[in-house]
Protein backbone atom coordinates (compact mmCIF):
# COMPACT_ATOMS: atom_id res chain seq x y z
CA UNK A 1 0.00 0.00 0.00
CA UNK A 2 1.27 3.04 -1.08
CA UNK A 3 1.88 6.12 1.41
CA UNK A 4 0.79 4.04 4.35
CA UNK A 5 3.71 5.36 6.53
CA UNK A 6 2.64 8.98 5.53
CA UNK A 7 -0.89 8.32 7.33
CA UNK A 8 1.69 9.24 10.87
CA UNK A 9 1.90 12.10 9.27
CA UNK A 10 -0.65 14.62 10.37
CA UNK A 11 -0.31 13.92 13.88
CA UNK A 12 1.96 15.53 16.00
CA UNK A 13 4.57 13.45 17.82
CA UNK A 14 3.92 13.00 21.71
CA UNK A 15 5.34 15.63 24.04
CA UNK A 16 6.17 12.32 26.37
CA UNK A 17 7.95 9.98 24.16
CA UNK A 18 8.37 12.20 20.98
CA UNK A 19 7.18 9.80 18.82
CA UNK A 20 4.37 10.68 16.62
CA UNK A 21 3.34 6.51 15.71
CA UNK A 22 1.23 5.97 18.66
CA UNK A 23 -0.28 8.79 18.38
CA UNK A 24 -4.22 9.24 17.79
CA UNK A 25 -6.57 11.72 17.26
CA UNK A 26 -8.90 12.28 20.78
CA UNK A 27 -11.33 15.12 20.14
CA UNK A 28 -11.27 18.56 20.37
CA UNK A 29 -10.85 20.20 24.05
CA UNK A 30 -12.40 23.79 24.17
CA UNK A 31 -11.98 26.50 26.83
CA UNK A 32 -13.10 30.22 26.81
CA UNK A 33 -10.82 31.26 24.57
CA UNK A 34 -10.10 28.76 21.37
CA UNK A 35 -11.22 24.73 20.94
CA UNK A 36 -7.69 22.80 20.43
CA UNK A 37 -7.49 19.58 18.37
CA UNK A 38 -6.45 16.81 21.83
CA UNK A 39 -4.21 13.53 20.74
CA UNK A 40 -3.75 11.02 22.36
CA UNK A 41 -0.53 8.95 22.74
CA UNK A 42 -1.07 5.14 23.17
CA UNK A 43 2.40 4.33 24.13
CA UNK A 44 2.77 6.54 26.89
CA UNK A 45 -0.86 6.60 27.94
CA UNK A 46 -0.56 10.32 27.05
CA UNK A 47 -2.76 13.06 26.43
CA UNK A 48 -1.95 15.97 24.96
CA UNK A 49 -2.19 19.34 22.71
CA UNK A 50 0.52 20.23 20.00
CA UNK A 51 2.58 23.18 20.73
CA UNK A 52 1.11 26.20 19.48
CA UNK A 53 3.53 28.69 20.82
CA UNK A 54 1.98 28.89 24.40
CA UNK A 55 3.15 25.32 25.38
CA UNK A 56 3.87 24.63 28.65
CA UNK A 57 2.70 28.06 29.90
CA UNK A 58 -0.28 28.43 32.63
CA UNK A 59 -1.84 31.70 31.32
CA UNK A 60 -4.34 31.68 28.76
CA UNK A 61 -2.84 33.47 25.47
CA UNK A 62 -5.03 36.42 26.34
CA UNK A 63 -3.12 37.07 29.55
CA UNK A 64 0.04 36.49 27.85
CA UNK A 65 -0.70 39.18 25.10
CA UNK A 66 -1.75 41.54 27.52
CA UNK A 67 1.53 41.53 29.54
CA UNK A 68 3.27 41.88 26.24
CA UNK A 69 1.15 44.50 25.22
CA UNK A 70 1.88 46.54 28.24
CA UNK A 71 5.53 45.94 28.52
CA UNK A 72 6.25 47.09 25.17
CA UNK A 73 3.97 50.39 25.93
CA UNK A 74 6.79 51.34 28.46
CA UNK A 75 5.24 50.08 31.69
CA UNK A 76 8.27 48.46 34.08
CA UNK A 77 7.74 44.82 34.47
CA UNK A 78 6.62 45.59 37.94
CA UNK A 79 3.46 47.46 36.65
CA UNK A 80 2.52 44.78 34.32
CA UNK A 81 2.29 42.48 37.42
CA UNK A 82 0.31 44.53 38.67
CA UNK A 83 -1.72 45.04 35.91
CA UNK A 84 -2.31 41.26 35.32
CA UNK A 85 -2.86 40.92 38.85
CA UNK A 86 -5.53 43.59 39.19
CA UNK A 87 -7.06 42.90 35.67
CA UNK A 88 -7.20 38.88 35.99
CA UNK A 89 -6.88 38.28 39.66
CA UNK A 90 -3.45 35.99 38.49
CA UNK A 91 -0.09 36.32 39.79
CA UNK A 92 3.25 36.45 37.28
CA UNK A 93 6.55 36.90 37.94
CA UNK A 94 8.24 39.51 36.74
CA UNK A 95 10.64 37.44 34.93
CA UNK A 96 7.89 35.30 33.56
CA UNK A 97 6.48 38.76 31.75
CA UNK A 98 10.05 39.68 30.49
CA UNK A 99 10.70 36.27 29.51
CA UNK A 100 6.47 36.22 27.75
CA UNK A 101 8.03 39.96 26.22
CA UNK A 102 11.09 38.44 24.33
CA UNK A 103 8.95 35.30 23.32
CA UNK A 104 5.32 36.42 21.71
CA UNK A 105 6.59 40.56 21.15
CA UNK A 106 6.57 39.41 17.48
CA UNK A 107 3.14 38.01 17.63
CA UNK A 108 1.93 41.36 18.84
CA UNK A 109 3.10 43.46 16.21
CA UNK A 110 1.85 41.17 13.64
CA UNK A 111 -1.39 41.20 15.67
CA UNK A 112 -1.10 45.30 15.33
CA UNK A 113 -0.42 45.48 11.56
CA UNK A 114 -3.94 43.36 10.65
CA UNK A 115 -6.14 45.91 12.79
ZN1 LIG B 1 4.03 9.04 24.07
Amino acid sequence: MRGRKRSFEKYPPCDRCKSSVHVVGYGKRSNKTSEKQTYYCKKCNHKFTPDDGFKGVRFPPEVILQAVSLSTEGFTLKQVVEEIGNHYDMRVGESTVHDWTKKYEHMLSKKELSR
